[in-house]
């Protein structure tokens, strides 16, 4: 199975490979989506990867070195409201949103991670994040 998760680190882990030992520890795959490291703390999008009980192994450990929130939104496009502009397009952190040959945009809605750029940027407010 694969969940994804939001995780911040404090200053006191950042210089630590959390993500390094996590996988060594538990045996789960780990894709970095997204990440944001700044002095204070580190932002990352995570993708983990394996057996139910690997991913619960993985949460516990990271959660020692940091704040875990899962992610559990799902976007929900308007489509007769949707005029296939492309301005959510360049917004979308993990390429989850793609023009195809006939010019039609295109969401990957099983990779997103919720974080409502493209619903921002929306002129034609299509996009809807739910809960
Ligand atoms: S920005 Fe809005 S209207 Fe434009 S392609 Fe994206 S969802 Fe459709
Ligand atoms: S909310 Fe929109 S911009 Fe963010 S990951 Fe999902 S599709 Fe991409």
């Amino acid at each position: 199975m694969r969940k994804r998760i939001y995780y911040w680190t404090a200053s006191e882990h950042i210089n630590k490979p959390v993500i390094a030992d996590t996988v060594l520890n538990t045996g789960v795959k780990i894709n970095i989506l997204k990440a944001k490291v700044e002095p204070q703390e580190a932002f990352l999008i995570l993708e983990l990867i394996g057996s139910k009980e690997t991913i619960e192994k993985a949460l516990d450990y990271l959660s020692k070195f940091g704040e875990v929130e899962e992610i559990s939104k799902v976007i929900k496009r308007d489509l007769e409201k949707c005029v296939h502009c492309g301005c959510c397009l360049t917004q979308c952190p993990i390429d989850a949103i793609y023009m195809d040959e006939e010019y039609n945009v295109v969401f990957k809605e099983d990779e997103c991670v919720g974080c409502k750029n493209c619903m921002k940027a929306c002129p034609f407010k299509a996009i809807e994040i739910i809960e």
